[in-house]
């Protein structure tokens, strides 16, 4: 028998979640974001789970290549644009799209001989100070594009900083697209802004956020960019993980727990042992009081997760035994709320998903 971790990716509710996508930005085609080996769930499986999308999204020229291996005919879309002139040959071959970003980018395309067009999508600056043309400079940025022969299609794109807060006091997304329109003007072309957190808020900012294409990704993988419950906007987890008690320890007041002996009983308890930490992915930094669900009771972690185990308080489950079963994130628990509770974001936890953990679907 296997050490008993295991991840189950519910295709099922990729394609569910996709869907609801679909509903909040029913006027855009779809890039569903599956970088980072599709948020820890597996780039075969994406494409399964998503096999309705419009395009797959991602930043990994290796993954590109492999979808288009693996059968994926629909568009593919390179997020962060090639690294070398060298890989501009072949995104035209294989016809995978590349964001264009930078000024050197530019130049490669424009000493790059090419005898198939390549589309891109040309990456407005609007706030977020990572990759893009500033908008004043956008311009000039497109018209040398347009004027490679190589280049066909050229789509207009920037990323929002702050989407899931309608009103950030920094940077809101009205500001951004406000900056986005100044920068592309009425350049022909398709348009491309939303991330998640832009389909959840597209119903209430409507005609505000005109895209051909949304991005989402986390949205797709049943979590969301902000604190609201990814129920409550009708999405559903996508990754669950699970473990089993394999010890357990009866404590007194005073006993202390784990490494660096950090929970101390403050009376008779019982303590689980789970086989899971932080080398399958699980945040190390998780404090006690994170919560778990054994046997179907919810309780909470106690002392530290270390590299192969974690520690959760057995008191409130009735007759815990080696074997009990332990829900760690995913149907039953959301992700978020874990990942909250470990001072991260869901996203953290779906990309950290260890290889050494079983992955099966369901
Ligand atoms: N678009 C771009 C350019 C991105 O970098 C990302 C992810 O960071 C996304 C879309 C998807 O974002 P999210 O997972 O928040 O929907």
């Amino acid at each position: 028998m296997p050490r008993p971790i295991f991840a189950t990716i519910h295709l099922d509710s990729m394609q569910y979640n996709l869907a609801q996508a679909r509903s909040y930005a029913p006027m855009s085609r779809v890039w569903a974001v599956v970088k980072a080996n599709a948020y820890g769930h597996g780039l075969e499986r994406a494409m399964r789970g998503f096999a309705t999308a419009d395009g797959l999204a991602l930043v990994e020229t290796e993954g590109a290549l492999q979808l288009r291996t693996s059968g994926w005919i629909k568009p593919i879309l390179l997020l962060e644009g090639f690294f070398d002139a060298s890989d501009i040959p072949l995104l035209a071959e294989h016809n995978i799209n590349s964001a264009v970003h930078n000024i050197e980018q530019v130049k490669m395309l424009e000493y790059t001989q090419l005898y198939r067009p390549i589309d891109v999508h040309l990456k407005m600056n609007t706030g977020m100070n990572r990759l893009g043309f500033r908008p004043d400079e956008y311009a000039a940025a497109y018209k040398r594009l347009r004027a490679i022969p190589g280049v066909r299609n050229i789509t207009h794109m920037t990323h929002f900083a702050n989407a899931d807060e309608l009103e950030h006091p920094r940077l809101t997304i009205a500001e951004q697209v406000r900056r986005f329109r100044f920068g592309a003007g009425e350049l022909p072309g398709e348009r491309s802004l939303s991330n998640s957190g832009g389909v959840l808020h597209q119903p209430d900012l409507g005609d505000a956020l005109s895209n051909d294409w949304v991005r989402p990704g986390i949205m797709l993988y049943g979590g969301t960019p902000g604190g609201r419950a990814a129920a409550d906007y009708g999405l559903r987890p996508t990754m669950t993980l699970r473990s089993e008690v394999i010890g357990i320890q009866e404590l007194q007041a005073g006993d202390t727990v784990g490494y660096g002996s950090r929970f101390v009983a403050d009376g008779p308890m019982t303590v689980g042992v789970v086989a899971c930490g932080y080398a399958d992915g699980y945040p190390r930094h998780a404090p006690h009081g994170t919560p778990v669900i054994v046997d179907g009771v919810r309780t909470t972690l106690v002392g530290r997760v270390s590299m192969d185990m974690m520690t959760v308080d057995l008191t409130p489950v009735r007759n815990p035994r080696i074997g009990s079963k332990v829900l760690l994130w995913g149907d039953g628990l959301p992700i978020d709320e874990v990942a909250s509770s470990a001072g991260t974001i869901g996203y953290e936890l779906m990309c950290a998903l260890a290889g050494r953990v079983r992955v099966t679907e369901g």
